[in-house]
């Protein structure tokens, strides 16, 4: 069945769209520093972009290559020279630069300090770096301490190190950016069917009948996946989307790797269910509603492997349509189509992303989705499937290593049993009170409840809410740690006591290699890459290994690793889901744990064996006269790393205020006009640009929306920041002219 084509005219020309081509040169011009070191991680490292996963410029799924814009706008970070060090004397003159400006100034090449009252940093010793973290982490009580590990590039080594690192130092504050990514979708997936990561594979995409997105816009965020969906359309596959905004790369898509498609481009998404923002449970419980009453469900599957059937049952049965329609913003036909469109399906993938899990309510929202999916039993089958797709390369590994605040690793959360059984692997037992997450972080150092707070990649200042506030908070902190390749906006806040730069190594030069694990739970291997080195740039791992050593001297055996290789070797001893992780050790070395498919047969690892429904009832969405459901949006960029001010999907700029016609038109504005984003909170200034969103929401772009973003609204079960906001939008008045 060919896949359904654009138009005639070759390659889009005059669309918005991705020069995919055009990046491609540009990418060759900013590395030509390096080529031979550029080629190689090309064509042996494992993607450092999202958690699609390759091995070289191949994958697991289908032949040929494999490789995209957001790899090659990431490839500078892996290439660039080291920053003169100069530059970091006087931060004040840094403070204007954007994120973006401090990136390129390049790559952290020695370990650094600021104290307080000194205007900037200056360059010291590795030993003497580790002295001044070592002698702070060793007067510090260990629930003053904490830990957070981003996903920029990391490997599961480094995270299982910083994990044991922080137990040896007596704490369980450490927490990962899968926090404020897929908490939600751990938790609820938990809860419900008994595992935490994708129950099937990319392959199980091609020729399933029906893949849903829900809150995902796959050709933004992990772009190779429209070759799948490409070929996933040759094969007959239809594809749904339930979103706020009809996402023009999920309508129509033009896939580099596919020759044809490059050139005429092709038509993904046969329905879209424009669901208003956060009305997710409520669309699921009427398409649910639906197939309840026509007799679309599977029984024999909820009767055999299922509980909890017959209460959400109930529940639904007294749920109205006219609240059902009301809190989904959409009409019960339309709810009717997805059923029957979902009925039609033998097969079908559900997939999805932060428009589910950036709510106070992400948690529901991950057992609504599952419930649908129970209704007609599609897990554990061929071409069937629950996916919470993930953003980050590597942030699969995050919280399976144990760098979590309630998990020691993946099956063994934080209680006495694990602690004793880990003592007999460590050699030391680790604590059993649960740590913080990232948000009770920045809350207990707001407080002054933390002396250290060790960060290795991330900025809490363009990620959590309220960037104010969290700057307050890391300026209470007597001693920040920031472990890092590049300069980020964090690192200038003044220190309280002092602030430490470590400066880290990429995957790609850490001695041994490293892996990765993809949203697919594939584990791949990525070697070293033998080319230049950046001055005295680390390992991660070796990092943490080493402060710990110099805090405890005396029990450094027991947080002791000789290479990567031994890493590797203990964590198939702590973490068995990982069995065979100590014999990746070449490019191309990989393994998927759990197989291609989790809960094969219909058997989940749940007490009884069964899966669990939830009654999950629909959220509050009410939006006051006069105001707008705002939402934040990403656009050529990779998670807080801007790198384009234009959005090639949308073609929208980062100021800009992405608002429907009719709310325009109802608020007596025009496309262009210059705006004010407002609520009892902040205020952003930006520019109204039309888009195909549904009326009463509005997006504009993160980080800069998180002015606008309340903290302390998150999920109770898993302290997901809610990423929404009620807003006022009015225009601002032209400046006069003077005469
Ligand atoms: S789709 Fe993701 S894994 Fe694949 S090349 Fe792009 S960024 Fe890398």
């Amino acid at each position: 069945m060919p896949a359904e084509r654009v138009g005639g005219i070759p390659f889009g020309l005059g669309s918005t769209k991705p020069h995919n081509y055009w990046e491609v040169m540009r990418t060759a011009w900013e590395n030509k520093r390096h080529p031979l070191f550029t080629w190689r991680i090309l064509r042996d490292g494992v993607c450092d972009g999202c958690a699609l996963g390759t091995t070289g410029m191949r994958d697991f799924t289908m032949k040929g290559i494999h490789l995209c814009t957001v790899r090659l706008n990431l490839l500078p970070l892996n290439t660039m020279g080291p920053l003169d060090t100069r530059v970091l004397e006087d931060v004040n003159a840094l403070r204007s630069m954007s994120s973006k400006g401090l990136r390129a100034l390049g790559r952290l090449p020695y370990p650094m300090v600021r104290r307080r009252g000194e205007p900037g940093f200056h360059r010291i010793s590795w030993d003497d770096a580790l002295g001044i973290a070592a002698r702070r982490v060793r007067t510090s009580p260990p629930d003053r301490i904490a830990f957070f590990v981003t996903s920029r590039g990391m490997t599961n080594e480094s995270y299982y190190v910083a994990g044991k690192v922080a137990r040896f130092l007596g704490t369980n504050h450490i927490d990962n950016s899968s926090r404020p990514c897929h908490s939600p979708s751990t938790t609820g997936l938990k809860d419900t069917i008994g595992v935490a990561a994708s129950t099937c594979s990319y392959a199980d995409w091609i020729g399933s009948d029906l893949i849903v997105f829900f809150g995902s816009d796959v050709p933004n965020n992990q772009p190779v996946t429209t070759k799948y969906l490409y070929y996933a359309k040759k094969q007959g596959t239809k594809i749904a989307v339930v979103n706020p905004m009809r996402e023009p790369g999920l309508e129509r898509y033009w896939v580099p790797s596919v020759p044809n498609s490059a050139l005429f481009g092709t038509r993904f998404a046969d329905a879209f269910f424009p669901v208003h923002t956060g009305g997710d449970i409520a669309f699921i419980n009427g398409v649910l509603k639906h197939m309840i009453e026509r007799g679309w469900v599977d029984d024999a599957f909820v009767a055999d492997h299922t509980t909890g059937f017959e209460a959400l049952r109930e529940v639904i049965e007294h749920e109205s349509w006219e609240e059902l329609e009301r809190q989904s913003g959409l009409r019960r036909q339309a709810m009717f189509d997805f059923a029957e469109m979902y009925m039609r399906a033998r097969t079908a993938v559900f997939v999805w992303s932060m428009g589910i899990t950036h709510h106070r309510f992400g948690v529901d929202n991950v057992k609504a989705i599952v419930n649908l999916g129970l209704a007609r039993g599609i897990v554990g089958r061929v071409q069937c499937g629950l996916m919470p797709i993930r953003g980050h390369s590597g942030v699969q590994g995050g919280s399976e290593m144990g760098a979590n605040p309630k998990d020691f690793g993946l099956g063994f959360p934080v209680n006495d049993p694990n602690a004793d059984r880990l003592q007999g692997i460590w050699g030391f037992r680790p604590p059993t009170a649960h740590g913080m997450t990232a948000v009770g972080m920045i809350d207990a150092a707001h407080a002054g409840g933390l002396d250290v707070l060790y960060m290795a990649g991330g900025n809490f200042l363009e990620t959590l809410p309220e960037p104010e506030y969290v700057r307050e908070a890391l300026a209470r902190v007597p001693l920040r740690i920031h472990q890092d390749i590049v300069l980020t906006s964090a690192m200038l806040v003044d220190p309280s006591y002092a602030v430490l730069l470590f400066p880290a190594q990429t995957r790609y030069e850490q001695r041994g290699g490293g892996t990765q694990t993809s949203t697919e739970r594939r584990v791949y291997f990525s070697p070293e890459i033998p080319g230049r080195r950046i001055g005295e740039a680390r390992a991660e791992w070796e990092i943490f290994m080493q402060l710990a050593e110099r805090v405890r001297p005396e029990a450094a055996h027991q947080i002791h690793f000789e290479d990567g290789n031994a890493v590797r070797a203990e964590i198939a001893k702590a973490i068995p889901a990982y069995d065979g992780i100590e014999n990746l050790r070449e490019k191309g070395d990989a393994f998927q744990y759990g197989g291609p498919r989790l809960c094969e047969g219909g058997i989940f690892p749940m007490p009884d064996g069964r899966a669990r429904f939830t009654v999950v009832s629909p959220p509050d969405a009410i939006i006051p006269d006069g105001q707008f459901l705002l939402s934040t949006r990403r656009g050529k960029q990779f998670n807080s790393m801007i790198q384009g001010e234009i959005d090639p999907l949308l073609g929208a700029r980062r100021r800009d205020v992405l608002i429907g016609a009719e709310d325009a038109a109802s608020l007596k504005l025009v496309e262009g006009d210059d705006v004010l984003v407002s609520n009892d909170l902040g205020s952003y200034r930006g520019q109204l640009r039309l888009a195909p969103i549904r009326p009463r929401n509005v997006q504009i772009y993160w980080p800069e929306g998180n002015v606008l973003i309340r903290r302390g609204i998150v999920d109770p079960a898993c302290e997901m920041p809610d990423y929404n906001a009620l807003v006022r939008i009015e225009p601002i008045p032209a400046p006069r002219r003077s005469s």
